[in-house]
């Protein structure tokens, strides 16, 4: 699943479409399949000829504002949706795997948002305010991807009374803890600051806690800059490019192979039904 580093890395490939009038936004026939996409098509009559404001991002969301309406728009990557620029809807459409919505742009490239397994969202709300309302954003704690990273109240936070008895290796997905941070860059931050994943938040030394947040940080700067880990098809860029960060995971997919520090097997366990992976040596 995509998160904060691979989400940024599509804002920064789409920001160059801020400016440009969009000429219309629409489903595609084959999104009609799925009722999450069924009849929505009147709400999207709002962004005719207006123009692309901004594109910002909370956590792994992207909300979309338009100069010309209130309306914005809030979208989720969810497990595979990616956006794909298109040069020309009539013939390269077809390369796109899974489409479900278009947005056509008076000047190409349009962008097409394709969804293979179809958890992604393309949600329209009314205002901005409206969209800063809405649970999943307004619950969002501090940003992984932040510069300078606030260390002071990553710490605070993660020694609230609710997380005392918290299994670290489960917490760090909570999205009201520290935005962003997903399966991928919560393993390899646990295993740069020396910590397993099983351990309960309140065995862990205010040192281990700055130890783990500095290495969130630098964990998901260094995802950035290198446009996000691609293991496949399902997450690449819109220009088609796919991210290197995958390139020096130190544990992530990694099971049965030899740890880069001390040659130890990698393991994989299951965490809430999500894999954590580790070196039962290294972080203890
Ligand atoms: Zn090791």
């Amino acid at each position: 699943m995509p998160e904060g580093p691979e989400v940024e890395s599509v804002r920064q490939e789409l920001l160059p479409l801020i400016k440009n009038r969009v000429k219309q936004i629409q489903l595609t026939p084959l999104s009609q399949k799925y009722p999450k996409y069924q009849n929505k098509q009147p709400s999207f009559d709002p962004f005719r000829k207006t123009i692309l404001r901004d594109i910002y991002r909370y956590g792994k969301f992207l909300v979309w504002s338009f100069e010309g309406t209130k309306n914005v728009i809030l979208n989720h990557l969810g497990m595979s949706g990616k956006w794909c620029f298109c040069e020309d809807l009539t013939t390269s459409q077809s390369d796109v795997t899974h489409p479900k919505v278009i947005i056509q742009m008076e000047n190409p490239p349009h962008i097409i948002f394709s969804d293979t397994r179809n958890f992604g969202q393309f949600k329209v709300f009314k205002s901005y305010d409206e969209v800063m309302k809405y649970p999943p954003i307004k619950s969002l704690g501090i940003d992984g991807l932040e510069i300078p990273f606030p260390l002071v109240e990553f710490i605070s936070r993660i020694n609230h009374k609710r997380y005392e008895d918290k299994i670290i290796g489960e917490l760090l997905l909570n999205q009201r803890l520290v935005a962003g941070v997903g399966n991928i860059y919560k393993a390899e931050s646990l295993f740069q600051a020396k910590i397993n994943p099983l351990r309960k938040v309140k065995t862990l030394s205010k040192k281990e806690l700055e130890h783990l947040g500095i290495a969130i940080s630098e964990v998901m700067q260094k995802a950035l800059k290198d446009l996000g880990s691609s293991f496949d098809s399902l997450y690449t860029l819109p220009s088609g490019e796919a991210g290197n960060a995958q390139l020096w995971h130190n544990v992530y997919g990694r099971k049965g192979k030899q740890c880069n520090i001390c040659g130890s097997e990698i393991e994989k366990i299951t965490q809430k039904d999500r894999s954590t992976f580790f070196c039962s040596k290294c972080q203890q």
